[in-house]
């Protein structure tokens, strides 16, 4: 088997004692200590130009906060993909921001594919804009909300990928299972003791009867997602119009 290089996370922020912080823990900090992925913390303010360290200033037309240098972030991302080899450079370049793509498992997917990614954490209100235009950055949001910094945005990303690399899951099915893989969320989840406050497992789960049971689970994906996610139960239904209604 050719060794293939391990996925590889490139973080750029103004907090990298903040890495691995809670990717070092169960599955994602296993799966580091075996090398199957790896994860370079930039601190960006090792890229500034002067002795006090800046990397932000007063946002041109005033308003409140501090906007970070385009300058100070653009050498940050150059020199961190020029020491990462080639490959980096062809891996996507992300700015997590509310303005951006948002994360969902279809861009993890993406990501994972890619081999690694280099992410850019904000702090402040942001970067400068001509940063964005002036290198391949796509911005990717973790939803509609504002969060003081991207870094939380980084964890969630690197969690969500590292968790579908070969070897880091215990039952390799449990990623083609779950929630989002087929457009469905998951199908409800039960486990010992069969009866419970008076609530017992559904009969056809103790059943041994596989088909049954994937039936039953199929069934109930469906209805959670109609019931809870109509955008996600239109695509599904457009996708597969043999599993209307
Ligand atoms: N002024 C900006 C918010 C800045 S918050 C605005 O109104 O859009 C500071 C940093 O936190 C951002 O630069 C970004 O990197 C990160 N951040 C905030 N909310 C986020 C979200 N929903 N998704 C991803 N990153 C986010």
């Amino acid at each position: 088997m050719a060794a293939a290089m391990p996925w590889n996370a490139r973080v750029l922020t103004l907090y990298p004692a903040m890495f691995p912080g809670p990717l070092g823990q169960s599955l994602a900090g296993r799966a580091l200590v075996e090398g199957r992925w790896s994860l370079t913390a930039v601190d960006i303010r090792d890229f500034a130009r002067d002795k006090h360290r800046t990397v932000d200033d007063t946002p041109c037309g005033g308003g409140p906060g501090m906007v970070m240098r385009p300058d100070v972030l653009a050498t940050a991302i150059d020199e961190t993909l020029a020491g990462a080899g080639s490959a980096a450079a062809e891996q996507p370049l992300i700015y997590f921001s509310p303005r951006g793509r948002r994360l969902d498992q279809a861009l993890v997917h993406e990501v994972k594919a890619a081999g690694g990614a280099t992410l850019i954490c904000g702090r402040f209100e942001g970067v400068d804009e001509r940063l964005l235009q002036a290198r391949p950055v796509v911005e990717v949001s973790l939803g509609d909300f504002v969060l003081s910094g991207g870094e939380i945005a980084a964890y969630a990303l690197i969690d969500a990928v590292v968790r579908l690399l070969p070897g880091v899951m215990g039952a390799e099915e449990s990623g083609t299972e779950e929630s989002f893989a087929d457009g469905l969320l998951e199908y409800p989840q039960y486990t010992r003791p069969q009866m419970w406050e008076g609530r017992a497992v559904p009969e056809v789960l103790l059943s041994g009867h596989h088909e049954r049971i994937a039936a039953w689970r199929r069934e109930m994906a469906e209805k959670i997602t109609a019931e809870r996610r109509p955008d996600l139960w239109e695509r599904y239904r457009r996708r597969k119009p043999a599993a209307k209604d």
